[in-house]
């Protein structure tokens, strides 16, 4: 079986796969090959790949003749004319931003597997790329908050006098928040954290920092399904929007994280909280994307509004591309290792097989496309 790492567009500097993967998988019977320079700006080299057991190929032959096709990204499905029916495409395939394109992957025969629909169980962990980049992303915002905010982060105390130390409040403790509370402490801020999900103070105060929640309100909807957040009742958004009023205007950097499955980002500081903050002080939206947390965010650019910067960051893991790239091609590896039936005997080579079962959580998770058709229950109908 063929396995074909894709090199990707000019804005994505990640790779699907790493030298190191390349001998996990070539060491399972598969027969790797990666399109030239595809790990270049992720730090890894065409020899590196090849010393790993890798042929190094050009697109045309990457596309033509892999039976697994992997991507960081989704491609768009005319750069994937010629690949052969039945073959894999895996990868971050965004079928929720870009819908049109599940179709074209359909109409060209693919069984395209969005891996950021990976189910949160616990033998999914290890594949789990959106974990696994928002790990990055939560340390990435905090070194950008420090660099943007004019001031220092610990408390300095000098012949000169006493620097304070800054104060940083987390907005949303999933895997991105908690991150970034660790981070900040490590860098010597005052840390405060909030979320819905009430599981989350302990791991707050686990990490040395001050959990600022909503108590005793009644029709808290916070804990949605499979650890995900779910749609707050409006006496918890006013509750919420009061406790929020009073704190951020005492803080000098805000991180926000909070996302909610399928919908737009929860609206988590307005524009009149805004006013209330110090000029100065920094915002880190990591919600951008979804529509932001923080109202004046724009995706991909910092705003000043009443003051205070706000950096509406856009796939910010990108940034740290050799790690981001490494932890990602990893969960791409186990999910493929995963699904590697046994196969007797030393030979390898053609011999390995994929075997991706129907009934599997896994399998039904991720699997957009098979045999011509749109296959999952998100996306038919
Ligand atoms: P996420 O990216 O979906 O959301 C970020 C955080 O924002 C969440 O903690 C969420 O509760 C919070 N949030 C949503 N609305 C909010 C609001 N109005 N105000 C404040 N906060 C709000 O979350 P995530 O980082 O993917 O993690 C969520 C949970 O799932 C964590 O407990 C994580 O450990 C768990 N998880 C498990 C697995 C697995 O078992 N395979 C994989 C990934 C995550």
């Amino acid at each position: 079986m063929i396995v074909s790492v894709l090199k990707e567009a000019a804005e994505e500097p990640r790779v699907a796969a790493i030298p190191e993967t390349v001998k996990k998988l070539a060491a399972k019977g598969l027969t790797l090959q990666v399109e030239h320079g595809a790990g270049e700006r992720a730090g890894f080299s065409d020899a590196a790949y090849e010393e790993a057991g890798a042929k190094m190929v050009d697109r045309e032959t990457a596309i033509s003749s892999g039976d697994m096709l992997l991507g960081v990204q989704g491609p768009d499905p005319s750069q994937l004319k010629g690949a052969k029916k039945g073959a894999y495409l895996i990868g971050a395939l965004s079928p929720a931003t870009h819908p049109e394109r599940i179709g074209g992957y359909a109409g060209l025969g693919l069984e395209a597997l969005a891996m950021e629909w990976m189910p949160r169980i616990t033998r999914a962990q290890s594949m789990d790329i959106l974990s696994s980049q928002s790990n990055l992303a939560g340390y990435k915002a905090v070194v950008d908050a420090a660099a943007t905010y004019e001031r220092a982060f610990p408390m300095m105390m000098t012949a000169a006098g006493t620097v304070s130390p800054a104060k940083v409040f987390v907005m949303g403790v999933g895997v991105a928040g908690l991150q970034a509370i660790a981070t900040a402490k490590r860098l010597g801020a005052q840390v405060s954290a909030t979320d819905v999900r009430s599981a989350t103070k302990e791991q707050i105060k686990s990490l040395g920092a001050k959990p600022i929640f909503v108590e005793n309100v009644e029709g808290i909807e916070g804990e949605g399904q499979g650890g995900y957040a779910g749609e707050t009742s409006e006496e918890y958004k006013k509750a919420q929007a009061e406790l929020v009023s009073g704190h951020i205007a005492k803080q000098d950097i805000v991180i926000t994280t909070a996302l909610i499955p399928g919908r737009p980002a929860p609206r988590l500081i307005s524009d009149a909280q805004l006013a209330t903050m110090k000029p100065g002080s920094v915002i880190i939206d990591l919600a951008a994307e979804a529509g932001g947390n923080v109202e004046g965010c724009v995706a991909g650019e910092t705003t000043t509004v009443h003051g205070v910067k706000i950096v509406g960051t856009v796939q910010l893991a990108r940034d740290l591309a050799g790690d981001a790239a490494a932890l990602f091609s990893r969960n791409i590896a186990n999910f493929i290792l995963a699904f590697m039936a046994e196969e007797e005997g030393e030979s390898g080579g053609d011999s390995a097989r994929f075997v991706l079962p129907d009934d599997d959580e896994i399998v039904t998770g991720i699997r957009l496309t098979k045999d011509g058709k749109i296959v999952h229950e998100r996306l038919s109908g």
